[in-house]
């Protein structure tokens, strides 16, 4: 037996972070609009921690959350802004959010004398925030947040370990995308040792889909496009095609990666209409575009394989403008290649 223990990437940002958790009370905890696995774990974990510590906080969703994520512990404590306003908060964690326009909608609810503790693993974060814990080699929030527990010194309770476990096993796509290392195993073996039920957390977050989301994918697989050349494909979803199937905004998510699936793809596009009639674009790439640098052209942002941002004009509209950067993109890798 090899007692190998991960360590994290920078030491001094997680002793910061946790110094900051350890030293002030009545946290507001934020993370992204539209969260997914890593952000309502990374938000309760937090809120896990900061049980361990005695300390208070309040946790603040901006809309209303995906329920196929209420198995995690804590998950009833999520409070939207009505919920919670007109109180301001000085001391803000925020977590899996690359920019602080990510949390913008909370905004309500933060002091203009804050304190933020930034706690991330996307490579275009700006580091903002009086303390910034970002480490761009971590597969998930919840990975730097592991080691902040670590340095907290509280103990890995079950409930804190789901929490964990439920960012890194979304975030990592089930153990599969190239973020998944040998820490990220460590980690996990770990969280099982706390006592996690590894399929009690797979199955409704990555394996169940509801009805409306099978008759949704129908419908957009049948107009899924592919490159003549095959090496990307696009995902339209109108607000029409949702409300045929009876489907909400939740049950988008995940469809882009059939987009990306296809043998011969390089990148995979889900355009989105919100109901807002902005278009949402997540863009997904296997091994050699760097989709974060197509998202931040139109002012978004992400990771290297998983991207997104917000356009406006039509779902066509939208189209066409990321096409053009998509195949702008794809001749750029194939220049670098001939070098
Ligand atoms: P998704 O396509 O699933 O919404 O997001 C994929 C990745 O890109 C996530 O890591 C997410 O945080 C990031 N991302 C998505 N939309 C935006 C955006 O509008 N701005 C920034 N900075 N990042 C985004
Ligand atoms: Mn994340």
């Amino acid at each position: 037996m090899t007692s190998w223990q991960p360590e994290p990437r920078d030491k001094d940002a997680i002793a910061r972070a946790a110094e900051a958790l350890r030293s002030l009370d009545d946290w507001l905890i934020v993370t992204h609009e539209r969260p997914d696995g890593d952000a309502l774990g990374s938000a309760l974990a937090v809120a896990h921690m900061l049980d361990a510590l005695g300390k208070r906080y309040a946790i603040a969703a901006g809309e209303a959350l995906p329920p196929r994520f209420r198995f995690l512990p804590m998950y009833d404590r999520i409070q939207s802004i009505d919920d919670l306003a007109p109180r301001q908060f000085q001391h803000i964690v925020a977590v899996d959010c690359a920019d602080e326009q990510r949390f913008a909608p909370v905004a309500p609810l933060i002091a203009s004398e804050r304190f933020v503790v930034n706690i991330d693993h996307h490579q275009t974060n700006p580091r903002y925030g009086r303390v910034a814990c970002v480490d761009p080699l971590a597969a998930a929030t919840c990975e730097v947040l592991y080691h902040v527990a670590r340095a907290l010194d509280v103990p890995l309770a079950v409930d804190l370990a789901k929490c964990l476990y439920t960012g890194i096993l979304t975030d990592t796509g089930g153990f599969s995308y190239p973020n998944t290392t040998r820490e990220v195993h460590q980690i996990a073996a770990e969280l099982l040792a706390s006592g996690v039920q590894p399929y009690d957390i797979a199955e409704p977050a990555l394996e169940a889909r509801t009805l409306e989301q099978m008759r949704l994918l129908q419908i957009a697989l049948r107009d899924m496009t592919i490159a003549p050349d095959g090496r990307y494909a696009f995902i339209l979803v109108s607000q029409a095609m949702l409300a045929s199937c009876n489907a909400s905004e939740d049950d988008v998510e995940g469809l882009v990666g059939f987009a990306r699936s296809v043998e011969t793809v390089e990148v995979g596009v889900l355009l989105r209409e919100r109901p807002d009639g902005l278009v949402k674009a997540s863009l997904r790439s296997k091994r050699r575009v760097d989709v974060a640098a197509i998202a931040q052209r139109f002012g978004g942002g992400g990771h290297a394989r998983a991207a997104g941002c917000v356009l406006e004009g039509t779902l066509e509209e939208a189209k066409q403008a990321v096409e053009a950067a998509v195949i702008a993109a794809l001749r750029e890798v194939d220049e670098a290649c001939k070098r």
